[in-house]
């Protein structure tokens, strides 16, 4: 919301007035989309040309590389006359206008009507990229994920609510689908017997096959210390008398299944290392296949495909600065920046676009599968907040098993000196979540503060960034490598 909000403020802000007389300038006038506000804080944000200087009630302000520059205020009850002055030489240029500051009165307002759930009884099919989310809420990003369920699984729909449906996915489980991601089916679903579980190695990946009449949905999550990825199906009791390893597994260590309530099975995995590399659930037939990834031999990043994503594009340009600067266009940049970098280091690069392009997420997910990437870095640039404190850098995952890969970029992007905005977890962005490889979300900088946009103005510094994200990278890499065991160096320890 709020990004939306200064998105329409930013495009409110180019299209205000521009004083194109001679000599000393506004090129943008001070602004303001209402005379009577509500909140007694206010900022001024106007633009200049840089090097002339300036001061808003009396009070000299800093102007940005930019030519942006700003002060906040604190409005008083009634009128608040406002004066900005530029000068330059002996120049000066002033505008005047007032705000007049009316508080809230004490009244409430009524809550908007929740929408409430209205009972349903039939059955769907899911869709291709359907996913479950645990509740019905949202913010900007949607509700939260539970996972994506591949198509052609048969959901028990109990209720609706706006344009979800609520489905019940064992007794005691239920979560929410979006209508659109399903159809109506004519079968219904039922709790059914698992048969056996078959694992084997292939080469770059253990595979566990289990066996069932029909396709059930299914949830994974993945966890820590030790390193376990939890599969649970639903609607299915544990008849699988017969769990056979094949071969020598390359990550799972072992496979246990538990019957965790009487129509629920979890396929307990655990692995052998502490990095998960990524893995895939979805059916084959009516088999639900798990797979999950080796770790490449080689770790360097020579030999790894590197996805990089440019956020937003074409249509949606994102966030836009004070003086106009285009989120989309930095994020491509720095993306840009990056790519070289790793060219030079002998890494392959998958970008999901390469200009100025609308793209949807489910496009860029398809790019980054159908190139099939080692390990994938979005690259964005944040809003919000005041726009007259530098507000700085920040990383995002969502699978607790990329969360050292979130951490270690942030902890090389604080190098550059940036506020830290911090780290955050469990977060909905739709390319955090894959699970077919690591991922993490770098918001650089915040486009709508002045002290960041002057360093994202600066081409030079989408340079430093793409150093830091690639130090950030390679750091990353390293502790996976060191990480890994290694029979070869325990031997050694024993001899001695
Ligand atoms: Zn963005």
């Amino acid at each position: 919301m709020r990004f939306l909000r200064i998105f329409a403020a930013a495009a409110l802000l180019l299209a205000s007035l521009t004083d194109l007389s001679a000599g000393i300038t506004f090129r943008r006038a001070p602004y303001y989309s209402q005379d009577t506000v509500s909140n007694s804080k206010f900022y001024v944000v106007c633009i200049t040309d840089p090097g002339n200087l300036a001061t808003i009630n009396g009070q000299q302000v800093k102007v940005y590389k930019t030519g942006a520059f700003g002060r906040q205020l604190q409005l008083q009850e009634g009128d608040n006359p406002i004066d900005v002055t530029l000068f330059k030489g002996t120049e000066v240029e002033t505008k005047q206008f007032n705000i007049y500051y009316r508080p809230k009165t004490g009244g409430s307002v009524a809550p908007a009507p929740q929408p409430q759930l209205e009972d349903r009884l039939f059955y769907v099919t899911t869709k291709e990229y359907a996913y479950l989310q645990y509740g019905s809420g949202g913010d900007r990003l949607g509700g939260s994920k539970m996972g994506f369920l591949d198509p052609g699984i048969v959901l028990k729909v109990v209720g609706a609510i706006d344009d979800l449906y609520k489905v019940q996915l064992s007794t005691n489980r239920f979560a929410y689908i979006h209508q659109e991601d399903v159809e109506f089916s004519p079968k219904s679903s039922h709790i059914v017997n698992t048969n056996n579980i078959g694992i084997s190695n292939l080469e770059d990946r253990d595979r566990i096959r289990l066996s069932l009449p029909e396709k059930l949905p299914y949830a994974a999550r993945t966890s820590l210390d030790p390193t376990t990825i939890n599969v649970e199906v639903f609607g299915a009791m544990n008849n699988s008398n017969w769990i056979t390893q094949y071969n020598e597994l390359g990550i799972i260590d072992y496979l246990d299944v538990q019957q965790v309530e009487s129509d629920v099975i979890r396929l307990v995995i655990k692995l052998k290392e502490k990095y998960c590399w990524g893995f895939t659930v979805g059916y084959e037939g009516n088999n639900l296949i798990v797979e999950v990834k080796h770790t490449p031999k080689n770790l360097s990043l020579g030999s790894l495909t590197i996805g990089l994503d440019a956020g937003h594009g074409g249509e949606a340009p994102g966030a836009v600065s004070t003086t106009g600067l285009r989120e989309s266009d930095v994020n491509l940049s720095i993306v840009r920046e990056i790519e070289k970098i790793l060219k030079k280091k002998g890494a392959r690069v998958v970008l999901s676009r390469t200009d100025d392009r609308s793209m949807t997420m489910t496009e860029r997910k398809k790019i980054f599968r159908d190139g099939e990437i080692d390990l994938m870095v979005s690259i964005h640039n944040n809003a919000g907040g005041s726009p007259l404190v530098p507000m700085g850098a920040s990383t995002y995952y969502k699978h607790i098993t990329n969360r050292d890969l979130a951490a270690t970029l942030l902890k090389h992007m604080l190098e550059l000196d940036v506020q830290n905005y911090g780290l955050t977890g469990n977060f909905n962005f739709s390319l955090n979540m894959p699970t077919e490889y690591p991922n993490a979300l770098v918001e650089c900088l915040f486009m709508s503060s002045l002290p960041d946009e002057e360093l994202l103005a600066d081409p030079a510094n989408h340079k430093r960034i793409a150093e830091k994200v690639v130090a950030g990278l390679e750091d990353y890499l390293s502790q996976v490598s060191a990480s890994r065991p290694t029979p070869a160096k325990s031997n050694a320890k024993k001899k001695k």
